[in-house]
């Protein structure tokens, strides 16, 4: 029997592909920080679907425009205009230093439209030829071909050979590295500003600071992936606010739609013209349903300061979480910024998660070693207090066991 056809097999029967380490659990319902199984368990959401639903669960703002949009249209070409989509647009302008918008469906979509734009204004607009992406190692861009190249980290090439030219990888906070790395075939570097996949690790302010002037100087575009980092996760509505920084390009998906499936790219308006009609697109970008979730989850962040609310929650929820897991040889380092929190540890923290639903709170690793945490930016005290109080009863419980 081949190794795929095993691999069905282990999949206990599904029809889909096994994609997916799956936990043991079906989520049927959610409101608000809550999710609840098909057992009638319920659970304290602390990973949002990995960092999309950003205002909990089934937000009503969000539903309401939702279930409005259905009642009228679904579904335009984007051969015609298409009203949710301008004043979508136009929101993400007016609250942040872009000019234009390219809506899609999924953040590697985002980070490909990223790509495409880079290299098309360095070659038609600029007319210099450059083409390369430098990406940082341990950063994570998405699964489509380019985007995975873009990806610095080896699991998401293997058996996918061969990739798109035109990448290289530069390790983070190594300046030498990165002044040797451009040259005049650097069209852009990509990065996120906490890379968020790679283990929750924040770059140096400094260093982004220095990358962003690099850039300038030498004619290279700054591309931020704020898939994760936006939509108000890390304490402010883009991350590149906490810097002082205007990347030329950024990438927004998972809390642009409240779980809606939608992506953007945003650039400033001196690279707009280097899409001209017919350069690219997509089929389901921006439609009405799409857009009309978007401006009610901007109108709702915007209106419940929700990227206020994760500066505090955050520097709460880290505070505690320094206080009550303090001590425990397990734990590391408490890092992150607002509500995109990671718990270093000195081992594998699979057991933690699984114990975690256990006890009522889903919580994600962010690589082998680090317990991420992503809560509604709309969590209450009581909610991170009930959150802490669990996590720090596993750790407490998880150390005894290993010194028995
Ligand atoms: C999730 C993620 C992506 C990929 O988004 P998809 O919607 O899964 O394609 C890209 N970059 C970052 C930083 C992400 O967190």
């Amino acid at each position: 029997m081949s190794e795929l056809n095993n691999g069905a097999a282990a999949n206990g029967g599904s029809s889909l592909f096994p994609t997916y380490a799956r936990y043991p659990i079906a989520l049927v319902k959610g409101e608000g920080s809550w999710l609840w199984d098909d057992q009638g368990n319920k659970y304290l959401d602390f990973m949002c679907g990995i960092a999309v639903t950003n205002l909990g669960h089934a937000p009503k703002p969000v539903k309401d425009a939702l279930v409005k949009q259905l009642d009228e249209l679904w579904h335009v070409s984007n051969l015609f205009h298409i009203p949710n989509q301008e004043a979508a647009a136009k929101l993400l302008t007016d609250n942040s230093h872009a000019d234009a918008v390219f809506f899609c469906s999924t953040g590697a979509e985002a980070n490909e439209a990223a790509i495409k734009l880079a290299r098309r204004y360095q070659q038609k607009v600029k007319g210099n030829g450059r083409y390369e992406i430098l990406t940082f190692a341990q950063s994570f861009h998405g699964r489509t071909l380019a985007t995975l190249t873009a990806t610095g980290q080896e699991k998401v090439k293997e058996g996918f050979l061969p990739l798109p030219e035109g990448f290289r990888y530069i390790p983070l906070h190594d300046v030498d590295a990165l002044e040797a790395a451009i040259t005049d075939k650097t069209a852009a570097v990509m990065i996120e500003t906490i890379q968020a996949e790679g283990g929750v690790v924040p770059v140096d302010p400094a260093y982004l600071q220095h990358l962003s002037k690099l850039c300038k100087e030498r004619g290279v575009l700054l591309i931020f992936d704020e898939i994760q980092t936006g939509m108000g996760r890390t304490g402010k509505l883009f991350s590149f606010e906490h810097y002082g920084i205007e990347p030329d390009i950024f990438t927004l998906a998972k809390g642009l739609g409240s779980g809606f499936p939608v992506g953007a790219m945003l650039a400033k308006g001196e690279l707009a013209e280097a899409f001209s009609a017919g350069s690219h697109g997509s089929t389901f970008g921006g439609t009405p349903i799409a857009t009309a979730v978007v401006k009610a989850t901007i109108e709702t962040l915007l209106s419940e300061n929700a990227a206020g609310r994760a500066a505090e929650t955050g520097e709460y929820l880290m505070n505690e979480l320094r206080d009550k897991l303090a001590g425990n040889p397990f734990v590391k380092e408490v890092r992150g910024k607002g509500l995109l929190v990671g718990i270093g540890c000195n081992g594998p923290v699979a057991p933690i998660v699984a114990e975690g639903q256990k006890r009522g709170l889903l919580v994600i690793t962010a690589g082998p070693d680090v317990v991420r945490l992503l809560p509604s930016l709309l969590v209450s005290r009581e909610e991170v207090d009930q959150a802490v109080s669990i996590l720090a009863s596993i750790f407490a419980d998880q150390t005894a066991a290993a010194q028995l």
